[in-house]
């Protein structure tokens, strides 16, 4: 976890004192014990992405791991596959198979794009006529796995991602784009990749004030940020309300981190020009 107070960052001690300890619920319901851990890198998607012996590329910011066919998918000693321990299993499984589902016809879609060169992603072909639920449904398996990292980093669930998952169209304190990251994109532009969980503290290190995250499958990432106040309409522009979302550019994961979008390149200018999309999904800068 990267800790940032006042524009620096903070060493672990220096918020320890913040991290929840953890109560042995589910951090979605808060009802029932959290009896599994949701997948890290949906087995899907490993297995799609890996077509016979091929090595997978996948990681997070502290590792860079390579998997040597479909194998290496099924052993997970170290844990690298799922998260901790951090939902029940009602919650886990039957009520958000409406995103899983969601979340796959997603994921066909993105890993045989052939380029990230386009303005946006079409959500009316991914889904057709249902695209509004099913794209909701989508942000919310987004939504579910950012969940799972907060829990694992001991920090609190806001109530607006809860909300959302119990069936809320919208979070108030919180922002989803879609985005792709040169430096993301040349290292796993055929695998996962999980970047780090960012978060800041208020200068006088009482609470968490903000988080940052983003999770990619190929080149196409999803941005998540909470703010501890409310974040105004006009920077808010939530991608999973828009049936042609734009894409947002950025150069490194720190730029992710900070929300410097780039200019996309000239060709997905002109792209975007002709297109005339129909909403800005940009995080706010
Ligand atoms: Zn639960």
């Amino acid at each position: 976890m990267l800790c940032m107070q006042d524009g620096r960052s903070l060493q672990p001690n220096g918020f320890a004192h913040l991290l929840l300890n953890d109560d042995g619920l589910c951090w979605w319901c808060r009802e029932r014990p959290a009896t599994t851990g949701e997948h890290k890198y949906k087995h899907s998607d490993l297995k799609r992405l890996m077509s016979g012996d091929e090595v997978l590329y996948w990681g997070d910011h502290e590792q860079f791991r390579e998997l040597r066919g479909k194998s290496g998918i099924k052993r997970d000693r170290h844990g690298v596959v799922k998260f901790p321990k951090s939902m029940c299993g009602p919650c886990n499984n039957a009520r958000s198979q409406p995103f899983d589902l969601a979340y796959d016809r997603y994921a066909e879609y993105v890993t045989e794009r052939p380029t990230r060169k386009i303005p946006g992603l079409d959500f009316e072909t991914v889904y057709g006529e249902s695209w509004e639920n099913d794209l909701l449904n989508l942000a919310r398996y987004f939504g579910k796995h950012f969940g799972c990292r907060m829990a694992r980093s001991r920090v609190p669930v806001p109530g607006s991602l809860r909300s959302f998952l119990d069936g809320a169209t919208d979070m108030p304190d919180a922002h989803m784009a879609l985005i792709t990251t040169d430096s993301v994109h040349r290292l796993y532009r055929h695998g996962m990749y999980i970047g780090p969980d960012g978060v800041h503290v208020s200068s006088d290190c009482s609470r968490f004030t903000g988080y940052v995250m983003a999770v990619y499958l190929g080149s196409f990432g999803v941005r998540y940020m909470w703010s501890e106040d409310e974040i105004p309409d006009e920077e808010r522009s939530q991608f999973f309300h828009f049936p042609r979302p734009i894409l947002n550019y950025f150069r490194t994961e720190e730029a992710v981190m900070r929300g410097d979008t780039r200019k996309p390149g000239l060709l997905v200018r002109f792209l975007q020009w002709a297109q005339k999309p129909r909403n800005d999904s940009g995080p706010t800068s």
